[in-house]
């Protein structure tokens, strides 16, 4: 025999029992849940610490990070370094191939954009790189210098030494 409303009983029961037990719920965004170590979100680059080595760029299985650099003074300046966080599978390979800490995830995992090229991340600014420009060039004509007036200190005491050597 089949008796009425026992399926209501048998769902209020279990709402009932659901009522007193602790709520796994949280009020995003007021409340956050801690994010596990290994988590990876919003991609971070040190533009001091890149060497330019390209090791994140060859470890990338789907060519997410695009570097460009120039050379002053024979040394290479990053002048472009875009993520292109739409193809990101968010593995870590860059960060582990990375001898400088220079690409870094963070935990901020809210990406969204409201327009689709801002998506891309554009790390490098121009006057970061007109700075790094100035640095090398400043340090080469220091040891430009430096080297000169060895040179000439040099020069100075060769005529006494060969006095010296005559005598
Ligand atoms: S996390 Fe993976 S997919 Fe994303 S840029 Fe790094 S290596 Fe490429
Ligand atoms: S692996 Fe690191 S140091 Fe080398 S290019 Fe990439 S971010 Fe720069």
């Amino acid at each position: 025999m089949q008796v009425k409303g026992k399926g209501l009983l048998k769902g209020l029961g279990i709402t009932l029992k659901r009522f007193f037990k602790p709520k796994v719920t949280v009020q995003y965004p007021e409340q956050r849940l801690p994010l596990p170590d290994r988590f990876y979100g919003k991609p971070e680059f040190y533009y001091d610490k890149c060497i330019a080595c390209n090791m994140c760029v060859n470890a990338c299985p789907n060519k997410v990070i695009k570097l460009e650099t120039e050379a002053v003074d024979k040394k290479k300046v990053v002048t472009r370094y875009d993520f292109d966080q739409q193809y990101c599978l968010f593995c870590g390979l860059c960060q582990e191939a990375c001898p400088k800490d220079a690409i870094k995830f963070s935990k901020d995992f809210e990406l969204t954009q409201y327009n689709r090229p801002d998506i891309k991340i554009k790390f490098v600014k121009p006057e970061q790189v007109e700075q790094r420009k100035e640095e090398i060039r400043k340090a080469a004509a220091e040891k430009a210098a430096a080297e000169a007036a060895k040179a000439a200190q040099e020069a100075a005491l060769k005529p006494e030494t060969a006095d010296k050597e005559g005598t």
